[in-house]
């Protein structure tokens, strides 16, 4: 017994998704990297640069993507990229 179940797939209108990579960090591990000097790389929503970037440094080069999107910690939480959790 076959019944061809064609669901509609409804179409959800306008579902709020970020305009910008968010990066989710325990705030251990936000400070590890702010204390590291670690950046990072909206491009790749991820932490790419291991230590050399100043906190509040903004275009550095990522060493993954090789665009001059790094930025330092503090910076990338003040433009909303990063995400601390308790
Ligand atoms: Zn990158």
């Amino acid at each position: 017994m076959t019944t061809p179940s064609q669901k509609l797939a409804s179409e959800s209108p306008a579902k709020a998704r970020p305009a910008k990579p968010v990066l989710t960090l325990t705030e251990e591990s936000y400070l590890n990297h702010c204390e590291a000097c670690d950046g990072y790389c909206p491009s790749c929503n991820a932490i790419t640069r291991d230590g050399d970037t100043e906190p509040d440094a903004e275009g550095y080069k990522c060493p993954d993507c090789y665009q001059s999107t790094v930025m330092g910690m503090e910076e990338a939480l003040l433009a909303g990229h990063l995400d601390i959790e308790e």
